[in-house]
């Protein structure tokens, strides 16, 4: 009986410690693993500029997957003065339960006025809690501070140059002096951008802008210098100039069927190029679609100009040359008397003999040398701050990217590469994005009065 009794009780026992445990330990263990997590929630801040005027915008967001997050609150202070930015509560649904929101993405247009922000460094503060019963059941939190400069005052441009006399389709060069360093800086012509580069000039704050004025451009479209400074105030300054009209030739070429079936082959592994089109349908799309993305290609270098002025006096052309196409030339293309495609030729096009060595135009650093659909095999050379000259249709090239050249040394030979009808150069200049007429920079006197003498008073000008 005895021993029965034991028995009874030793069940008993283990029963109570099992209700024990389930009663007690797990829920302890539930509140201490999950409710009282210990995970900070965090905060990722995207956008937020060191630099800032009265007016820009935080982006980034906040999460904690562990107990959802609770509120966050976003202050803005100095010496004492605080203004709140945002101040937000996520709701949770139930006491046991995570809060509703586990992320959420900041967005905060700020917008303050100088009386309260004057410039100067101020503090930004991210406060945010989650849902955890730690801390007295206030949450995990989690604070980032961060310093921000308010600057509201706009950099000062001065233009320096004088006499800028432009033509459709030239060039041009401005000089301005920035009172700071500005992350963009450089020329509008119409909507075209054409960023100024430092490091000509000792003066680290004197910029050289060389533009392209494109074929279309009228008085009426704005031409200007502008810079934006690393807080996103702007400054614009108009300079005196005087546009040129320029009237281009218009031609009308003709297509044939020997043309297409000599040519086409060569463009049929090109993507886009549809080989159960009509040999007409995939000349069209090469002279309009293809040629488009091949200037895309070509203009890319640009991006990869050198503050450095590499070239020197007036540029060269294909010796013993006679010019066959002439720059911004309209183009109908004619076939079996129907005007099937236009172009207008953004070069010009010279003939020699056949596989003519061709010269470096002037002082450059390789920058491309490859096969470039209608262009054919192109060399691109570098010739500093914003200039690049172009020779297409190639049979050969004989330099590589990354080679520094001299004004007549040997890039290549002459070809048939690309859309070509018989051997010759093409020969294109282009400043930043846009092509320019090449005539500008093969006249001597041209550059004296346009580019050469305008340095010279800037560097008489500021004593360097
Ligand atoms: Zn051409």
């Amino acid at each position: 009986m005895q021993f029965k009794r034991k028995e009874k009780g030793k069940k008993l026992k283990t029963g109570l410690i099992t209700i024990f445990c389930f009663l007690v330990i797990v829920p302890v263990v539930w509140m201490l693993f999950v409710k009282f997590e210990g995970e900070k929630p965090t905060i990722e801040i995207d956008r937020l500029p060191t630099m800032v005027s009265a007016r820009f915008e935080i982006l980034g967001k906040v999460y904690d997957y562990k107990s959802g997050l609770k509120k966050i609150r976003v202050s803005l202070s100095r010496s004492g003065k605080e203004t709140v930015l945002l101040d937000k509560i996520y709701d949770s649904p139930g006491w046991f339960q995570k809060g509703s929101a586990l992320s959420d993405p900041i967005n905060i247009p700020v917008n303050v006025s100088k009386n309260e922000f004057p410039d100067g460094k101020a503090t930004l503060t991210f406060v945010v809690r989650d849902y955890s019963w730690r801390d007295w059941w206030n949450g995990n939190k989690t604070t980032i501070e961060k310093e921000i400069v308010f600057d509201t005052q706009p950099p000062q441009l001065t233009v320096l140059s004088s006499q800028h006399n432009v033509s459709q389709g030239g060039s041009g060069l401005v000089i301005y002096r920035l009172s700071e360093p500005c992350p963009k800086n450089g020329i509008m012509v119409g909507d075209e951008f054409f960023p100024g580069h430092a490091g000509y000039f000792p003066d680290k704050n004197i910029y050289l802008a060389f533009f392209a004025v494109p074929i279309d451009h009228t008085a009426d479209k704005d031409l200007y210098a502008t810079a934006v400074d690393p807080a996103g105030n702007s400054a614009r300054s108009g300079f005196y100039h005087y546009l040129k009209k320029k009237m281009f030739r218009k031609d009308v070429l003709k297509i044939s069927d020997t043309f297409l079936n000599a040519k086409l082959p060569e463009f049929q592994n090109i993507q886009g190029v549809d080989t159960a089109q009509s040999p007409v349908e995939q000349f069209v799309f090469i002279n309009s679609e293809l040629r488009e993305q091949n200037n895309q290609t070509i203009f890319a270098n640009g991006t990869k100009t050198e503050n450095q002025l590499y070239w020197n006096g007036p540029f060269g052309r294909l010796p013993n040359s006679a010019p066959k196409a002439n720059f911004a030339d309209y183009r109908d293309y004619e076939y079996n008397g129907t005007i099937i495609s236009n172009a207008v030729h953004m070069g010009i096009d010279l003939a020699s003999t056949q596989h003519v060595e061709v010269p470096a135009a002037n002082n450059g650093k390789i920058v491309f040398a490859d096969y470039v659909g209608i262009y054919g095999n192109l060399v691109c050379i570098d010739h500093g701050f914003g200039l690049m000259s172009i020779y297409g249709h190639l049979n050969q090239i004989t330099v590589q990217p990354g080679d520094l050249v001299s004004k007549n040394d040997i890039i290549g030979f002459s070809g048939t590469s690309g859309m070509a009808g018989g051997d010759h150069l093409h020969f294109g200049l282009f400043i930043d994005h846009v092509f320019v007429n090449p005539i500008e920079w093969w006249d001597a006197s041209w550059i004296a009065n346009n580019i050469t003498k305008k340095i010279e008073s800037v560097k008489a000008m500021a004593g360097n």
